[in-house]
C-alpha cells in the first residue's frame, strides 16, 4: 500500500515532464487511476494521495466497490453491455467506451429516466484491431451525428482510444496521432450536447507518447497499483 502513494508521484511527474515536454502543464493532462482487480482500500489509499478519478471496466466492480470508496469520480472505461447501463447510470460521471449507437440510445434513456445529463466519450479503434472494441475511425463522424441528432441526454465530451502494444512506444505514435486528428477537427462541430474536452489516450506502458501526441486524459493502472493478478479474481 506504501507504494501506491510513492507510485502516484513518480506517474505525476512523468505526466508533468511529458506535458511539459510539448508545452503543456500537468493541470492540462487527467490522470484516471485505473483499480480493475483492485479493492476499496487501495483505491481509498489512492484518494487520500490526490487522486480525484477512478477507472473501472466492468460494471460489477464498480459496483461493489461504490459504498465503499470515498467520494471520488468514477470513470466506466471497459466494454458496456447494454442491459448493464442501468445499474451505473448514477455512478459513473464519465463512460468512456461508447462504440455504438444502440449503446448511446440506452445511455440516453437511463439518462433521461434520471433526469441526468451523461457525459461520454467515443471508443475509436484507430489500429483496427480485430480483437478490440471501438468503432473504426471511419466511422465516428457517422456515430456522432446519429447520437446528436437523437440521443438528448447524452453529452459528447470527446474520443478515447487503446492502442496496441508495441515493444517501442514510438511505433504506436501514429495511431495516437490519427485520433489527435480527429479530435480537433470534430470538436469543432457547434452542438449543444457536443463539448469536447478529452481525448483518453494512454496506459502504463504508454501514456508519456500519448501525451506527446496529444491525449489530456491518461488511464494508468498497473503502474500505480502493481501488476494485476486475475487469479485472485472470484
Ligand atoms: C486496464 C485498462 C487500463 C490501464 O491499464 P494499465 O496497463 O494497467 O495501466 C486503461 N484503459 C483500459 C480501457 C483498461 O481496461
Amino acid at each position: 500500500m506504501e507504494d501506491i502513494k510513492k507510485n502516484l508521484q513518480t506517474i505525476d511527474d512523468m505526466i508533468r515532464e511529458a506535458a511539459e515536454g510539448c508545452g503543456r502543464t500537468r493541470e492540462d493532462v487527467l490522470l484516471c487511476a485505473v483499480s480493475k482487480t483492485r479493492t476499496a482500500e487501495e483505491i481509498n489509499v489512492a484518494i487520500d494521495a490526490g487522486v480525484t478519478d477512478i477507472g473501472e471496466n466492468k460494471v460489477q466492480e464498480i459496483m461493489d466497490k461504490f459504498d465503499h470508496v470515498k467520494p471520488v469520480k468514477w470513470h466506466m472505461i471497459g466494454h458496456l453491455q447494454t442491459n448493464k447501463v442501468k445499474y451505473i447510470i448514477d455512478k459513473v460521471s464519465m463512460i468512456h467506451s461508447v462504440d455504438s449507437f444502440k449503446l448511446a440510445a440506452e445511455i440516453d434513456k437511463r439518462a433521461g429516466q434520471k433526469g441526468i445529463t451523461m457525459d461520454i466519450l467515443l471508443q475509436v479503434n484507430a489500429a483496427q484491431e480485430e480483437s478490440k472494441f471501438g468503432i473504426s475511425l471511419d466511422e465516428t463522424e457517422a456515430l456522432i451525428n446519429e447520437i446528436l441528432e437523437k440521443c438528448e441526454n447524452i453529452r459528447i465530451r470527446g474520443l478515447m482510444s487503446v492502442v496496441p502494444k508495441a515493444d517501442n512506444p514510438e511505433d504506436i505514435k501514429v495511431y495516437f496521432s490519427q485520433v489527435k486528428e480527429q479530435y480537433d477537427s470534430f470538436g469543432k462541430i457547434e452542438h449543444p450536447r457536443l463539448d469536447f474536452k478529452y481525448l483518453s489516450m494512454g496506459m502504463s506502458h504508454d501514456f508519456q507518447v500519448a501525451i506527446e501526441a496529444g491525449s489530456n486524459l491518461v488511464r494508468v493502472g498497473s503502474a500505480i497499483f502493481g501488476e494485476r493478478d486475475y487469479s485472485k479474481q472470484n
